[in-house]
């Protein structure tokens, strides 16, 4: 007689979600490269870097550009007017930072570079992202590095 209504319903959102979005997880992530030859033509003073609202230098495109980290000149992607492959092409500088997701791009290797790991694109990366969210990056699981206010140095751990 008793009509059961078993309602379960279990509601599990995962926030955690964003994190992956920052990685790329949108198309076609693969690994990026935790080195790369070019990196001896990086900029030697990437601590100064326009902010990721800047217009592209050459259309005035105003979102989603790239930065150049040669000689920072930002300028719009493929999907737009393609300034920054041109750029490539003229000047033969290789590495440029996305700042629609701030992922790094070598177009020698035709490869993500992993600015996380890579010593020189560590301190850009981190300014580009305070720069757009206004806090620092979160701390990938992998790495799990202590919370400290110090930057550790010269620590790499391979495996
Ligand atoms: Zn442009
Ligand atoms: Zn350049
Ligand atoms: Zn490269």
């Amino acid at each position: 007689m008793a009509n059961e209504a078993s309602s379960s319903t279990s509601l599990t959102v995962d926030e955690e979600d964003e994190i992956l979005m920052l990685y790329g997880s949108e198309s076609g992530w693969v690994d990026p490269l935790s080195h790369c030859d070019h990196l001896t033509s990086l900029s030697s003073d990437l601590i100064h870097i326009p902010t990721p609202d800047t217009p592209c230098n050459r259309c005035q495109h105003p979102a989603e550009n790239w930065l150049c980290l040669c000689c920072k000149e930002v300028l719009c992607s493929r999907f737009v007017n393609k300034h920054m492959l041109d750029h490539y092409k003229q000047n033969n500088h290789s590495i440029a930072l996305s700042f629609s997701d701030l992922s790094v791009w070598c177009f020698s290797c035709n490869a993500y570079l992993d600015a996380q790991a890579i010593m020189p694109l560590q301190s850009v990366h981190f300014t580009a992202y305070v720069l757009k969210f206004n806090e620092p990056p979160p701390l990938r699981a992998a790495d799990c590095i202590e919370i400290t206010d110090n930057r550790a140095e010269g620590s790499t751990s391979g495996n």
